[in-house]
């Protein structure tokens, strides 16, 4: 008898393409520590020193594989941690203490080292902070290994899988393992957040706010997935495989049909003339960007150059990546975000106190401005980079002019200091701000005069200003940059900036969204800033659209009162 065990499920496509391969479930398991009391000191010792010595050899063989890989820098870190492992005073004979009085292997072991971080983080210190999550990972690992817990290892794969994840983070996302990984389905997040952009920028199909997959599809089933319409199949059908495989086939053809754009300025029917750049978050982005035909960076992600990590990136090893990203470009330019950690961007090397509402609280450049010797140290890097390309920087979540002034008055500091020491920079560096909190969209008109440049964040904009969480998958039908009050603040920032004399770009995921994008031409917006794969796809729209046509409907547009009056504008005959 035929079992027909095709099962059908729905999320939000967040990345084109389709994908099929054998699930792969990732879970980071959670360390449940055990308080029962130790029945055999003996054998509890015998079953920590054992965990420590299996700790200690993935140690080496890591330390081995990041020598081959990315230096002896990043090396170290793993060297550091079988020293720290080796600790008889603070760490091994205190834990067999415990042990002693008592309480199980890895109730001791995650006692004496919850003690040591807390020690570590009640230093004002950056290093001893720095040590606090080296010992946290330790700890970790510690733990799996005496509870026998594994943890799958997305960084390195023998065979094609598609992942499967409650969620990943925007860490997990960055060190997968691009040679085997064939998209990516996640139970939760929405179509902002930033395992969706990240996914997106790779090429790579994903679906997010897919309710329930987790405990439905089984390690090792066949999964098929449409990365634009959000379909999740297990198990699929011969009929449904050979329907997307033709799919896919189509999807193929259409990209390289786009080839004929790729050396093409961006100019409409009518020659109104704009820019399409790309996001990227490393500097080999830029490079892959270039071939897909970006005509600049609009947005390069610097905090991914700090995460999946224990130490802070050092000024020289910065440098070499943003002078890498200017190399690759090739005299197009390039815009540097500084750093914009925290959200859901977190950096583990930066022990950050917990917070009710991570998204308003201590973050981007709120930490900067509060920890300048990070700021600088990442726009010395910048500034010695400049002279290597067209450098713009960029700051993330400015809320106040106040806080854009401090800015500006540490990069005039950084400034003055690279001059006195005779190290060269480029003098006409540009010095711009995302435009991604409501007070200052409200405001642009002021802050137009204070930069060379915007650069829209919608992503945050549209999250701040509708006070919907842009990962939510709960509320994700609330969240949308057609939303009327949206529309405004984006017009009046582009307005802004033109009648101060300043170029206006977006960098949110609105600005590669095929179907707004016509409002955004007729707004007036100068630089289009998204994902490389989206760039050939949105210049044949645009080259097709009449400047003049949508200049009168984004005048219609403005009068909308709903989201769906924006979307049904957007079908009117100005905007095709
Ligand atoms: C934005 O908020 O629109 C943006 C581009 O920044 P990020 O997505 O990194 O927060
Ligand atoms: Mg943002």
């Amino acid at each position: 008898m035929f079992l027909n065990r095709e099962k059908l499920f729905r999320g939000t496509g967040v990345s084109q393409g389709i994908g099929s391969a054998p699930a792969l479930k990732y879970e980071q398991t959670k360390i449940s520590v055990p308080t029962h009391p130790s029945s055999d000191t003996d054998s509890e010792i015998t079953a920590f020193t054992e965990a420590c010595e299996r700790v200690k050899d993935a140690n080496r063989k890591l330390y081995d594989e990041a020598l081959k890989k990315a230096g002896k820098s990043e090396a170290d870190i793993f060297e550091a941690h079988i020293t720290l492992l080796e600790d008889e005073d603070s760490l091994i004979d205190p834990i067999k203490s415990l042990i002693a009085s008592g309480l199980n292997a890895a109730n001791a072991a995650a006692n004496q080292f919850d003690e040591i971080i807390a020690m570590m983080e009640a230093v004002e210190d950056e290093y001893m902070r720095q040590r606090a999550a080296d010992f946290r990972d330790l700890k970790a690992q510690v733990l799996r290994s005496i509870l026998g817990l594994a943890e799958v290892d997305i960084s390195r794969l023998d065979k094609d899988v598609i992942l499967i994840a409650r969620d990943l983070a925007p860490s997990d996302t960055i060190r997968m393992d691009m040679n085997h990984i064939r998209g990516i389905v996640c139970e939760e997040g929405g179509k902002t957040s930033h395992t969706a952009i990240l996914a997106k920028a790779m090429g790579l199909p994903a679906v997010v706010g897919c309710a329930g997959i987790v405990a439905s599809a089984a390690d090792g089933e066949l999964m098929l997935i449409d990365g634009e319409t959000g379909t999740v199949i297990c198990s699929p059908s011969e009929t449904k495989a050979k329907e997307y495989g033709e799919k896919a086939v189509k999807l193929k053809a259409e990209r390289e049909a786009l080839g004929v754009y790729l050396n093409k300025k961006t100019v409409t029917s009518d020659g109104h003339v704009v820019a399409i750049s790309a996001n990227i978050a490393s500097p080999e982005e830029c490079r892959t960007s270039v071939e897909n035909g970006c005509e600049g960076v609009g947005l390069f992600r610097s905090e991914f150059l700090y995460m999946d990590r224990n130490t802070l990136p050092g000024e020289d090893e910065q440098f070499e990546a943003y002078k890498k990203a200017l190399e690759y470009a090739a005299g197009r330019p390039v815009t540097i975000r500084t750093l914009d950690a925290g959200g859901d961007k977190g950096l583990s090397m930066l022990t950050l106190p917990h917070e009710d509402n991570p998204f308003l609280g201590y973050r981007a450049i709120r930490i900067c401005l509060d920890q300048p010797e990070i700021f600088k140290t990442q726009l010395r890097a910048l500034y010695r980079a400049s002279v290597y390309g067209k450098l713009r920087i960029m700051f993330p979540m400015i809320s106040s002019v106040e806080e854009l002034r401090k800015a500006k008055r540490i990069v005039n500091e950084v400034k003055e200091e690279l001059a006195a020491k005779e190290i060269a920079f480029a003098k006409d560096v540009e010095v711009g701000m995302m435009v991604e909190i409501p007070s200052v969209a409200v405001m642009a008109d002021i802050f137009a005069k204070e930069v060379d440049f915007f650069s829209i964040g919608t992503n945050d904009l549209v999250q701040y200003t509708t006070a919907v969480d842009r990962g939510n998958d709960r509320i994700a039908h609330l969240y949308s940059h057609y939303h009327p009050a949206a529309v405004r603040l984006i017009a009046g920032t582009i307005k802004a900036a033109h009648d101060n004399g300043i170029h206006c770009c977006m960098c949110g995921e609105a600005a590669g969204d095929i179907g707004f994008i016509p409002a955004l031409i007729g707004l007036g917006l100068d630089d289009f800033s998204m994902s490389a794969p989206g760039i050939l796809r949105a210049r044949k729209l645009i080259s097709g659209l009449s400047y003049s046509e949508c200049r009168k409907g984004a005048l219609e547009l403005l009068g909308a009162a709903t989201t769906d009056e924006v979307r049904e504008t957007l079908k009117g005959p100005q905007f095709c």
